[in-house]
């Protein structure tokens, strides 16, 4: 599903090129719970970014269910942002003025969809992650770990293929973070393809696969 080689990724100091990424390959197969694991500062969320279509590489082959994404136009990325890839970040990044099924349902507004089928896919997800009675709440009003799963709800709602969650339980204690785990678990025994980026030994534990990235590279 996933492919990527030799992806290399500079970011610029005036007209210095301070190389972050410096050539990183792996496969992701479809269906698969994949840890991407590495020390702060190792380039993990650099690597999610370009995995995501936030950013681009520098240089390297990125397919994407056998398509060059490197090729893809500004339209593309958004395209493979909104239907491919539901993102978790770790400080959630909810909108504070709306309630939990507001939040959810706001990617769907983007993607078009009508309104009584956009409550109803966020009340779905809201559901999965054990929030059907908090849906009214604001993020001001809700838990760390109630707010993560509100995120998470707002990464499936649309049923994307893939799930990307960078630090995920970052910021969560270690329950709630091991509530957010097993909501990942399940989004992956339900088909979807998850990468979990993180710095923790023990949530990469609970993945099936772990890429090791150190310094920008990866040796797998
Ligand atoms: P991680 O997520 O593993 O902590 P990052 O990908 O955030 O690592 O950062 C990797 C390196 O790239 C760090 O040294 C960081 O300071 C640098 N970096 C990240 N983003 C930028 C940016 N936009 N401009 C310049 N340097 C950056
Ligand atoms: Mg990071």
């Amino acid at each position: 599903m996933i492919r990527v080689r030799d992806i290399k990724k500079d970011y610029y100091l005036g007209d210095t090129a301070i190389p972050v990424l410096s050539g990183i390959s792996f496969d992701i197969p479809r269906g698969s719970f994949t840890a991407i694991v590495g020390a702060s500062g190792s380039g993990k969320s650099t690597l999610m970014n370009i995995l995501g279509c936030l950013d681009r590489m520098t240089s390297g082959t990125y397919l994407m269910d056998g398509e060059d994404v490197a090729g893809y136009s500004a339209k593309q990325f958004a395209y493979v942002r909104g239907v491919k890839i539901g993102f978790i970040f770790q400080g959630f990044n909810l909108i504070n003025g709306m309630s939990a099924i507001e939040n959810v349902a706001l990617p769907l507004v983007y993607r078009g969809v009508a309104k009584k089928q956009r409550d109803f896919l966020a009340m779905s997800a809201l559901e999965m992650v054990g929030l059907s009675d908090r849906i009214n709440h604001k993020p001001s009003e809700l838990s760390g770990g109630q707010q993560q799963r509100v995120a998470i709800a707002r990464a499936i709602a649309a049923k994307p293929p893939i799930i990307l969650a960078d630090e995920p339980c970052g910021n969560l204690d270690s329950r709630a973070g091991a509530a957010v785990m097993g909501i990942l678990r399940e989004m992956n025994a339900a088909g979807r393809t998850i990468i979990l980026i993180t710095h923790d030994e023990t949530a990469a534990g609970t993945a099936d696969r772990i890429l090791r990235i150190s310094d920008g590279t990866m040796n797998n």
